[in-house]
C-alpha cells in the first residue's frame, strides 16, 4: 500500500484529500505555492477535527493522530520521497503540464503522478511527462471526506499496475472506487447533465414553474434536491461551466447543449445560494411559489428527467466510459441519487425507457432525444443490466 502522500494545492479540494489520506493513516506532505493557501488549510483542518471530536465522531487522541499525519511544505523539492502524489491546483492545462513536468525531475521513477481534474484531458496531462504510464486521474467529489465516491482514471498510457495500486490504495482509504475512461465529465460529471438540462428545457416550455419542476423530483423521485435547487447550491456559474465544457469536448452534440436561461442568469449574477439569487430569490421575505399538485404533470416532469438520465446512463454503458455496476455506484455515491439509474431502468423496463425516448424524439426531432442503441438491443436480446 501506498503510505507516503503528497498532495499539491492547498485549496478546497487539496485540503480535503489531505484529510482522507491522513485519516487513513497515511504520512501526507500538503504543498501549495501560495504560503496563505497553506495557513488557511491548517486553519480550516483544525476547526474540523475540533467539531468532529465536539460531536463525538473522533476522539481527541485519533484529531492529534490526524493533524500530526500532515506536514505543509512550501518547496516542491521536499516531495521527493512520495510514492503517490494528488495534484489539485488551478483547472489549467498549461498549468498542470508544467508541475507533471517538475515534478519529474523531483520524484523517484516508482511515484504514482495522479491529477484531481473534473475536465481536463488525463491523456494530455500524461503527456507531459517522459514516463506517462505513471500517470492517472483521482477524481474526488467536494467536500472531499463527506463524499464517498472517487472515480479512478486512466489515461491511454496508464499501465494496469498503476490504475490497480491507484484503485487498491483509494479503496484503502474507505472511498468507494469507480473506474472511469478518459472522456469529457467521467461519469458522474456526464450523466447528470439531463437532470439539470432537461429540467430547464421543461421550465423554459412553461410547462411548469421551478418549484414544481423541483417538487415532482423529491416527491416522486425521492431526489433530496430537485435540480433548480440543487443548481443553486452547485452555483450557476459553475454548472454552467461545466455543461459548456462538456458540449464542446464533446464536439458540440446537442445532447449537452448549455441553455440560454442558465447563462443569462449567470451573467446577471444570479449565481444561487451564495449570490442571494439564483433561480430562487434567498432574500429575506421573498416568498416561494407553492408547486402544483396536478399529479399527471408532477408524473410526466419526473418522467421525463428520469428516462433522459437513464438514457445518458445507457449510452455510457454503451460506449464502455464503464461498468453497469460503476455507473450506478458512481451516480448513488458521487451525487447522492436515490437508486441507480441502470438498476432503476431495469425496475421500470427497458421497453419502456425506449418508448419515452423515442415519443419525445417523435414530438421534437431533436437529436438530444435520440435514444441509446443499447436500449434498444437490449429489448431485442431481451436483457436487463442486472441479474435479479
Ligand atoms: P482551489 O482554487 O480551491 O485550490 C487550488 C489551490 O491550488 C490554491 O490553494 C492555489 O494556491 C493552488 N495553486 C494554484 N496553482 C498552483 C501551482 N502551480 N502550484 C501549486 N499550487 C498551486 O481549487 P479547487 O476547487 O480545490 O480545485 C482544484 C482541482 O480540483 C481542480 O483541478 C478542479 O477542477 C478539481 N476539482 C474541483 C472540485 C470542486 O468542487 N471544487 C471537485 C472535483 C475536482
Amino acid at each position: 500500500m501506498l503510505k507516503n502522500i503528497a498532495v499539491i494545492g492547498a485549496g478546497t479540494m487539496g485540503s480535503g484529500i489531505a484529510q482522507v489520506a491522513a485519516t487513513a493513516g497515511c504520512s501526507v506532505q500538503l504543498f501549495d505555492a501560495f504560503p496563505e493557501a497553506l495557513q488557511r488549510a491548517q486553519k480550516s483542518l483544525q476547526i474540523t477535527l475540533s467539531k468532529l471530536v465536539e460531536k463525538g465522531k473522533i476522539s481527541q487522541e485519533e484529531s492529534t493522530r490526524i493533524a500530526g499525519n500532515i506536514r505543509y511544505e512550501s518547496e516542491l523539492k521536499s516531495l521527493s520521497g512520495a510514492d503517490l502524489i494528488i495534484e489539485a491546483i488551478i483547472e489549467n492545462l498549461d498549468i498542470k503540464r508544467k508541475l507533471f513536468a517538475d515534478l519529474e525531475q523531483i520524484v523517484s521513477p516508482s511515484c504514482i503522478l495522479a491529477s484531481n481534474t473534473s475536465s481536463l484531458s488525463m491523456a494530455s496531462i500524461a503527456a507531459s511527462v517522459k514516463s506517462s504510464n505513471r500517470v492517472v486521474g483521482i477524481h474526488f467529489f467536494n467536500p472531499a471526506p463527506l463524499m464517498q465516491l472517487v472515480e479512478v482514471i486512466p489515461a491511454v498510457q496508464t499501465s494496469n499496475e498503476v490504475l490497480s495500486q491507484a484503485v487498491e490504495t483509494i479503496s484503502s482509504w474507505k472511498k468507494i472506487v469507480a473506474v472511469a475512461k478518459d472522456t469529457p465529465g467521467f461519469i458522474v460529471n456526464r450523466v447528470a447533465r439531463p437532470f439539470y438540462s432537461e429540467a430547464i428545457r421543461i421550465y423554459e416550455e412553461g410547462i411548469a414553474d421551478l418549484t414544481t419542476i423541483d417538487h415532482a423530483m423529491k416527491s416522486l423521485g425521492s431526489f433530496r434536491m430537485g435540480p433548480f435547487e440543487l443548481m443553486d447550491f452547485i452555483g450557476n456559474d459553475v454548472n454552467y461551466a461545466v455543461t459548456e465544457s462538456i458540449f464542446t469536448a464533446f464536439y458540440f452534440d446537442p445532447r449537452f447543449k448549455p441553455s440560454f436561461t442558465q447563462k443569462r442568469l449567470t451573467e446577471a449574477g444570479f449565481l444561487g445560494r451564495k449570490s442571494g439569487r439564483g433561480y430562487y430569490d434567498y432574500r429575506e421575505g421573498i416568498e416561494i411559489n407553492n408547486p402544483s399538485e396536478d399529479q399527471i404533470l408532477l408524473q410526466y416532469i419526473f418522467e421525463r428527467i428520469l428516462v433522459m438520465l437513464i438514457n445518458e446512463a445507457a449510452d455510457a454503458c454503451h460506449l464502455g466510459i464503464a461498468s453497469a455496476s460503476d455507473i450506478d455506484k458512481a451516480m448513488l455515491k458521487g451525487v447522492n441519487y436515490p437508486k441507480g439509474l441502470l438498476k432503476w431502468a431495469d425496475e421500470i423496463g427497458i421497453e419502456n425507457c425506449v418508448q419515452r425516448m423515442d415519443k419525445l424524439y417523435d414530438e421534437y426531432h431533436e437529436d438530444r432525444y435520440r435514444c441509446s442503441a443499447l436500449l434498444r438491443r437490449m429489448i431485442r436480446l431481451n436483457q436487463k443490466f442486472f441479474a435479479q
